[in-house]
Order: C-alpha cells, then structure tokens, then sequence
C-alpha cells in the first residue's frame, strides 16, 4: 500500500474494513464499514430537508433495495450504492505520525483500531438501534465518525481537538514545502523581487518541512521508519 493513496480493488476488500469513496469536488468522501459480500453498513444524513429534489432522481437499488428518498440515518445498502460510481479507498489506521501528515485528511487515523468483528457487530448494533448514530451534523456526527466509531468504540467528537491542530501542521507543512518553490520561480521570472520576497517567507517560516517530518519521526514510537534515510527513499518512491 502507497504512503500516498489508499485505493483498493473490490477483490481485496475484507470484512470490517473501513472504507471510503470520494466525492465530485474531493473535499467530501463518503464513509462505511464493509460487512460482508457486496453490503456496506453507512451513515447517511438524517435530515431530510434540501436533498429531496437530489435524491428524487436516483431511483431505488435492483439489487439491493436501497432507496434514498425513504432510508436515512445508519443504512445497509450494495457496494455501488455506497460508491455512488465513485473509487474505492481503504481507511488506515495506526499510521504513523509523519505519514499522517502526508496524507489527505479523512483518509487514516493513528488510532488502534479494533478487530474485524467488533467493528461489524457496532456497525450492525446501530444499524439495528432505534436511535442509530443520533443526528447527523456535518463537522461533529458525520459518515466519517460513524465508521471511526465503530472501528475503535471512540467518537471522533473526542478528538475534534486534536484534529484542528493536526490540520493546522499540515497547513504549516505544505506553506514550507511550497514556499521553496515559490522563490525558485520568482527567482526566474521576477529576480528583483527575490531578495525582498525570501526575507518575508524566511520570518514567517521557522521549521523547514523536513524538520518537522524529522522531529515527528522522533516522536512516534512506530520503528517502521527509523531513519530520516529510509523516510527520504519511501517519500522519493512515493511522492
Ligand atoms: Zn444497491
């Protein structure tokens, strides 16, 4: 598996898995655990108001029965119902800190996820709870909390915090990378504003990108990638 992409062939999906697909516009991706042959258990929104006229021009499933205009909240439905004609992703879990921030949120976790089964048998007891996964809310209950809730029993809510800050540094992360780029163009096409415009980036920017990567290196405790050496070969392979 890519430190980069998580997309996966449907052969290779195995029951528990937590899995997404991405949407249109790439911000959205839609979350679900795989339970068995061809069903996927997902958190759909549970408000009704403003998607009618959407959903009313998708009719219901052949195969599976689904139908969006009636079956809201926590559903059981076929794979490409989940997929919606969209590619197959596999959600990580115990990532390592540094790999964390190469990849795009909403694609893994650092958290320790349970086994197979319990990640099932969460997914199937609020499928069959009257309740479901309470009410959907964009930014705190969304699909992505639902699958993380039932791999690891934890509620992303808990998180929200952590989640910010992470965002935060991966922003700080990219601004270095970028900011590197930026002056060789200038460098090229606009050479008497160079000197002027790397003072300005040298003070905003304290840690270089591979410091940051470096130092998160130090910090987790996974021995996968020991050295910054191994790091450079997996992130030239990759990248
Ligand atoms: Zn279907």
């Amino acid at each position: 598996m890519g430190l980069i992409s998580n997309r996966i062939h449907r052969s290779n999906l195995q029951e528990g898995d937590h899995i997404y697909s991405f949407r249109k516009w790439k911000s959205y991706s839609h979350h679900g655990i795989f339970v068995e042959a061809d069903k996927v258990i997902h958190y759909t929104k549970t408000n009704k108001e403003g998607t009618a006229n959407k959903l009313r021009r998708k009719p219901v499933c052949k195969n599976c029965g689904y139908d969006r205009k009636v079956h809201r909240g926590v559903v059981i439905t076929c794979l490409d119902c989940f997929l919606s004609g969209y590619e197959l992703y596999r959600f990580d879990y115990q990532v390592p800190y540094h790999q964390f921030l190469l990849k795009r949120s909403g694609t893994c976790s650092t958290g320790r996820c349970d086994d197979p089964p319990a990640a099932i048998s969460r997914a199937t007891a609020l499928l069959n709870s009257d309740h479901g996964f309470g009410d959907y809310n964009l930014l705190e209950n969304n699909c992505e909390c639902f699958a993380i809730y039932c791999k690891t029993g934890k509620h992303m809510s808990e998180q929200s915090c952590s989640a910010k800050s992470t965002a935060r540094a991966v922003a700080q992360a990219i601004l270095d990378q970028n900011s590197g780029r930026l002056l060789d163009d200038v460098r090229v096409h606009d050479p008497d504003n160079y000197t002027n415009l790397k003072e300005k980036i040298d003070q905003l920017i304290t840690l270089p990108f591979k410091e940051i990567i470096a130092i998160l290196i130090k910090l987790n405790k996974n021995e996968e990638f020991e050295t910054m050496e191994e790091t450079k070969n997996h992130l030239a392979q990759e990248v």
